[in-house]
């Protein structure tokens, strides 16, 4: 579907972000042909570069990070003439009247502030002072949002000041991933789910976000957020909203964000008993452990944590939430499986065993989803029941000659662009979702809680394990 003209200004155009994301889910739109002929992206950052210099920039990110095979030879010179690049600095004065004199009339305007935070309020003011901004301008800022209830809400404050809460996209890169808006797509389009989408019928559900990488190059960021604030506030809340949400009226941009934010406001405060956290170990005898890795022998933080999570309210009362996320495990795997209760009878003996339907909604790596369903094992063994997928991976269903499944930064910049704001996060989420963790932090701050140890390339720490153990569950494999 085209999108109207735009102007896109990255703020921090040099820096890793666009390199990765950005640039590249640009380039993957110029080639579907969403691009068009007079939309202009113009990268403004803080060093010095030549037009040529950027546009080499960007061919280079292009080169590494691209992942799309459905590109025409030719087409990347043909982007790259659409790209501009202005030494900008947010903190002064040098480069926004150049900047202000690249913006076309009439154009949809879209600032990514793919910066430090502390330079949003910055850019804001500027954007307003050099009349780049008006009513219809958009801006983009990505996570961290703040560190606790009170420096999101310096945040929204600061953006508030020049932008209405229309104008401003909040990026959860979950939200925009195929398989998150297929759950609300499976949901609310189906007669098959709703009926039995609550406590009566689910017995639980897990969310799982499981990488294998340590904390990397980023270890003096990482150890000032862990998991918590890096994984559970913004994505797995993201998740567990869009699972435990009420249908809302329509799917527009503020009914579905009431009824996020619903869910946000129900969960119940979590007690200690309810969370583990995990620090991974040495991976050989010697190997770098999250201690050396982080560069901090005093780190606190967690880079693993599982949580056990209730909902007050008439839908979800008594059915838990566990949710998991970690670095240095076992596999790549992301996903959320709603476990069905078992049948309240099995009319088929002992011998059957008892059978659970489980709906798996992965997330990666082969983003779909899949069903267990309980058939009969085939053969003349009897009346023996067996657990089956109805596999639904979204590659296969669109067919070889398909499109690719886009990626999360595609599909939300285009909606930036279409002025859609459905899957970005209302300031009033962020809040919320804050709200409830703070207390969960401030409990380890004060009581001085250490995060226990755990083997690399295992599942987490053993008391995660015991944590879903005691309610006679247990975690799915993760792999
Ligand atoms: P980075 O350090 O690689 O890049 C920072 C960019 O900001 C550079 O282009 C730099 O020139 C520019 N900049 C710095 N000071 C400036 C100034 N005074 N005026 C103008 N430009 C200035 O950072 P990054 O990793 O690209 O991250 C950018 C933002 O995105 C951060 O808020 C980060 O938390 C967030 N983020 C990054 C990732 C990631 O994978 N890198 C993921 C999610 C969120």
């Amino acid at each position: 579907i085209p999108v109207e003209p735009f102007d896109l200004v990255v703020f921090g155009g040099t820096g890793d972000l666009a390199r990765r994301k950005i640039l590249p889910a640009l380039f993957r739109r110029f080639c579907s042909g969403q691009m068009e002929e007079n939309s202009r992206i113009i990268g403004a950052a803080r060093s010095d570069h030549s037009q040529d210099e950027y546009r080499q920039m960007v061919a280079e990110a292009i080169a590494e990070f691209n992942t799309t095979s459905h590109c025409e030879a030719g087409t990347l010179d043909a982007f790259l003439d659409r790209i501009d690049y202005v030494h900008v600095d947010a903190k002064g004065e040098e480069g926004w009247k150049t900047l202000a004199d690249l913006m076309q009339p009439g154009k949809v305007r879209a600032f990514y502030f793919s910066v430090a935070p502390s330079l949003f309020g910055d850019l804001a003011e500027r954007l307003h002072t050099h009349g780049m901004a008006d009513s219809d301008s958009r801006i983009v800022v990505e996570k961290p949002f703040g560190r606790d209830l009170e420096t999101a809400k310096a945040l929204n404050d600061v953006l508030a000041q020049h932008f209405h809460e229309s104008q401003i996209y909040r990026i959860d890169h979950y939200l925009g991933k195929e398989t998150v808006q297929n759950l609300m797509a499976v949901r609310f389009g189906n007669m098959l789910f709703e009926p039995l989408w609550n406590s009566q019928y689910v017995d639980h559900i897990q969310i799982t976000v499981a990488e294998t990488v340590g904390v990397g190059g980023r270890g003096e960021y990482y150890d000032r957020s862990g998991a918590m604030r890096d994984m559970v506030q913004n994505h797995l809340m993201q998740l567990l909203c869009l699972i435990a949400m009420e249908p809302p009226a329509k799917f527009d941009p503020d009914a579905v964000r009431d009824e996020k934010l619903k869910v946000i406001r129900a969960l119940n405060p979590v007690e200690p008993a309810d969370i583990v956290r995990g620090q991974y170990g040495p991976e050989k005898r010697n190997g770098p452990d999250y201690i050396s890795d982080v560069e901090n022998p005093r780190a606190t933080s967690e880079s693993f944590i599982a949580l056990r999570v209730g909902i007050s309210n008439w839908r979800w009362a008594g059915t838990p939430f566990y949710l998991r996320t970690g670095k240095k495990l076992k596999a790549r795997a992301s996903e959320i499986a709603v476990v069905f209760k078992e049948t309240p009878h099995s009319i088929f003996g002992p011998e059957a065993g008892r059978h659970r339907n489980i709906l798996t909604i992965r997330l990666q790596p082969n983003e779909g989803m899949d069903l267990d369903v309980t058939i009969k094992e085939p053969g003349p063994g009897g009346m023996r029941l067996i657990d089956v997928p109805l596999d639904m991976t979204f590659a296969d269903a669109l067919g070889p000659d398909g499109e690719e499944v886009p990626d999360a930064y595609e599909r939300l910049i285009m909606d930036v662009i279409r002025g859609n704001q459905t899957l970005f996060m209302r300031g009033d989420e962020v809040e919320a979702a804050w709200a409830w963790t703070d207390p969960i932090i401030g409990g380890w701050e004060s009581r001085g809680d250490r995060p226990v140890t755990y083997e690399p390339g295992s599942s987490g720490p053993e008391d995660a394990l015991a944590l879903i153990h005691r309610d006679g569950r247990r975690w799915r494999e993760i792999r």
